[in-house]
């Protein structure tokens, strides 16, 4: 990876701005429910202590609504309630038992206390500032908001990869204003499987794509038809690639605008000589319905009325037979309605022979990463991606403004926008 790492800065008695994403699951109340995304920042954080380093946490947490639009005090106050519940408060409780310290939270971004605060700083503290989103210039990426933030470090460091695709204030702009802006560990790792998958993929490369709609994919299927061996289709956006080819799908899921994308991603393969595999056969259901009847046919005898939730026992092999002569998978989307046990098989199949592989397993964020979690199988992988959205745009071969913004290593250019850029 070509830009600065966190292990790359000089931190002793250095104040570090850090950037993670503690967009935590909250209960009712508000506290923390799942402390996944914040113990994936605890590498970075233990560093920095560890060099004697201090410590400015900032993120933001849910979508806080903004009281001026409110159309009366009604609505003004019921913002600003649901807004109380996304203050860092019980984040800072959550962290403090991580890391067994003092986290001083503090109830704003910006302004002379803030600063205050942070100038009183000793090695080893840490400071969590409140909900970035709680400030316009957050999402704004407002220069003077980026400029504000800016002042509470010497160095920045990013290791907030599920934000990193965005251009706000505490995730590009602030760089603009430092000096040197590092990848933590969390995004540096990212940035090496994505970078590798992008640029110097073991081959052969197989992809393998599910979920629901083909249009919302497209940008990153025609990227992966630039560098796949193999692309394999499952979940939802299968049946507009079998109604694409003519067949009747019956009430399964129809992604109508997708139909002519369908046509030309079948064309573009043959054209790269991409190998295209299409499932061959299907479990279908009488319902949208864990319990409802079910059986497996024939992608081209899927009777009407029916509909099909997930890929059948041929096509689990002919999938996981794909995967076993692979060097390289990189999985985006649920094959079948997961979330259904008696429609799971075809996605717990995959991430079991992914698991069970020694093939390198990149796992996009999101609902492909939350299947491989409920099987128990998130740690047999390579590489599972902690940002749904921002693993799509690497794919797409975006150029990410969280990424891009980080300061070059020096005589280096930069890996995340495959060469675009420099
Ligand atoms: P996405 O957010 O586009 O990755 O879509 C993920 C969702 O697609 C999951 O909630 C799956 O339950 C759903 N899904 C997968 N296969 C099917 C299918 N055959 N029919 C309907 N939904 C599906």
């Amino acid at each position: 990876m070509n830009k600065l790492r966190i292990d790359d800065l000089d931190l002793r008695g250095k104040t570090v701005l850090m950037r993670v994403d503690f967009n935590v699951p909250q209960h009712d109340d508000g506290t923390v429910r799942d402390d996944t995304r914040i113990r994936a920042a605890l590498k970075s954080i233990n560093y920095v202590r560890e060099q004697g380093g201090k410590l400015v946490l900032m993120s933001h947490l849910g979508r806080p609504g903004d009281p001026d639009k409110a159309a009366n005090e009604a609505e003004r106050a019921a913002i600003e309630k649901r807004n109380a519940t996304l203050k860092m408060d019980p984040v800072a409780d959550a962290l403090r038992n991580l890391v067994g310290g003092n986290v001083m939270k503090l109830d704003a971004c910006t302004g002379a206390e803030v600063e205050a605060a942070v100038a009183a700083l000793q090695p080893g503290d840490i400071i969590l500032l409140e909900n970035t989103r709680f400030y316009k210039g957050e999402k704004k990426n407002d220069p003077k908001f980026a400029a504000q933030l800016a002042k509470l470090g010497d160095v920045y460091v990013s290791d907030a990869f599920g934000t990193v695709h965005r251009a706000h204030a505490s995730t590009e702009g602030v760089t603009r204003h430092m000096k040197q802006s590092a990848a933590g560990f969390l995004v540096a790792r990212e940035m090496a499987y994505f970078g590798q998958v992008l640029n110097n993929p073991e081959r052969p490369l197989v992809a393998l794509l599910g979920g629901s709609k083909v249009s919302d994919k497209i940008t990153v299927i025609e990227n992966l038809l630039n560098l796949v061996d193999t692309l394999m289709i499952g979940g939802a956006m299968l049946f507009t690639f079998l109604k694409a080819k003519g067949l009747e799908i019956g009430d399964s899921n129809l992604d109508e605008p997708g139909v002519d994308v369908a046509h030309k991603i079948m064309e573009m393969a043959e054209e790269k000589a991409v190998k295209l595999l299409l499932p061959v056969d299907v479990v279908v259901a009488d319902a949208f319905d864990n319990n409802a009847n079910i059986q497996t046919v024939k992608v081209s005898a899927i009777p009407a009325g029916w509909r099909g939730l997930d890929i059948g026992a041929e096509s689990i092999n002919m999938f996981c037979d794909e995967i076993k002569s692979a060097r390289t998978v990189v999985w985006n989307g649920p094959v079948g309605v997961f979330e259904f046990e008696n429609f799971a098989k075809g996605t717990r199949a995959i991430a079991e022979t992914l698991a069970g592989s020694d093939v390198i397993s990149i796992i996009g964020g999101g609902d492909t990463a939350a299947a491989v979690t409920q099987f128990g199988l998130a740690d047999k992988m390579s590489h599972v991606s902690t940002g749904g959205g921002a693993s799509l745009e690497m794919l797409e071969g975006k150029t990410l403004p969280g990424l891009a913004a980080l300061t070059d290593k020096p005589g280096d250019g930069c890996c995340c926008c495959q060469g675009k850029d420099q």
